[in-house]
């Protein structure tokens, strides 16, 4: 085992059976050698990003996530400029210089003068901010217009490189290829991007993880977010199980040793299903903590799965407990943007 995580520390790749085999093991060295090549770019540094979750509307119907149409039950909402920007001073004053706009693919935002405005408003009043936009699948003149207006990086999770899987867990209308399109798209115009993947989703074999790791080599990303599928009473995933702990974290460290400069979130998701989950994300190598900035009274309306946490606590306190938390494990939460260093 130990030889073959050496291997993949020099060599940044390895065959899909080798990627099997380290995925399934339990030997602490893959964490350690992980966040050594981690500490060789980053030092002890772990960047934060504000999450402002400004829409819940989506046009889609993903069969696992709990923004889906077709989930009646929750009340939708759309955050006005003004809202966005309130979450932009409270996350300024706690030292974020990179806010990330999420949401369901809304359709109020076909107008991409919309989404244009408020990275313009943002970009304004915080020009030492860097914005991240994750809203889904877009046109190419779409991502165009938005990086000229503002938008620095883009979040768009692959979900799974393999493309029967993916039509397990998607509408048949959606495709895999089209998600691959985007992302390439991205990247052609400059953004700094990010695929990622749920671990333990639905029908999930190690092949697909490993294919995954496959897939993120050939499109060499600067982030990637990757955390444990957790299922949502109202989807049709409700009574699947929720992806392992252990499992993430090796997918962790893998990718922190196929790039020691990838951008890598400790996701609320790792953090929902234990409750160190995020310290021990950034001990297998992780970089990155994204707490929430959305106000308080949309949080509960923004549930992709179950249990999420955070939802009842304000950003102070969060960024207080992230800090704590990480400075009892040896590291420490910078006010930066936090780009990607590229070597
Ligand atoms: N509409 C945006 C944002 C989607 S939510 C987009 O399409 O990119 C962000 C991520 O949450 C998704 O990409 C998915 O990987 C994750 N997610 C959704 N439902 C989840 C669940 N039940 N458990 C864990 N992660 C989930």
């Amino acid at each position: 085992m130990r030889k073959l995580i050496d291997k993949l520390a020099v060599e940044r790749t390895l065959t899909q059976d080798e990627f099997k085999h380290i995925l399934s093991g339990t030997d602490p060295y893959l964490q350690e050698r992980a966040a050594k090549a981690r500490d060789t770019v980053y030092g002890k540094q772990v960047f934060i990003r504000g999450l402002i979750e400004f829409t819940n509307y989506c046009k889609h119907d993903c069969y696992y996530c709990g923004l889906r149409c077709s989930n009646t039950s929750v009340p939708r909402y759309r955050l006005s400029l003004e809202q966005i920007l309130d979450c932009c001073r409270l996350g300024y004053d706690l030292g974020f210089r990179t806010f990330v706009l999420q949401g369901g693919e809304d359709e109020y935002y076909t107008d991409d003068a919309t989404l244009a405005s408020i990275l313009c408003a943002i970009k304004e009043h915080y020009p030492d901010c860097a914005i991240t936009l994750s809203v889904g699948e877009r046109s190419r003149a779409s991502y165009k217009r938005l990086f000229d207006a503002g938008a620095d990086r883009y979040l768009l999770r692959h979900e799974t490189a393999d493309a029967e899987h993916y039509s397990t867990l998607h509408p048949a209308h959606m495709k895999l290829a089209s998600r691959k399109q985007c992302l390439q798209d991205l990247k052609e115009i400059g953004y700094q991007v990010g695929c990622g993947f749920m671990v333990g989703s639905p029908e999930q074999t190690l092949d697909h993880l490993a294919a995954d790791f496959l897939f993120i080599k050939e499109l060499d990303p600067h982030m990637v977010g990757i955390g444990p599928f957790i299922p949502h009473a109202d989807t049709p995933c409700a009574s699947e199980k929720a992806g392992g702990l252990q499992l993430t974290l090796n997918a962790l460290s893998i990718l922190r040793l196929m790039n020691p400069n990838l951008l890598l979130p400790s996701t609320t998701a790792l953090g929902t299903i234990a409750p160190n989950g995020r310290e021990l994300g950034v001990l297998a190598g992780a970089n990155v903590v994204m707490p929430n900035l959305s106000p308080m009274d949309t949080r509960k309306k923004y549930l992709l799965y179950d249990g999420k946490i955070s939802t009842d606590d304000d950003p102070r306190y969060c960024r207080d407990v992230i800090d704590r938390k990480l400075q009892a494990i040896g590291y420490e939460v910078v006010t930066a943007r936090g780009d990607y260093i590229d070597l």
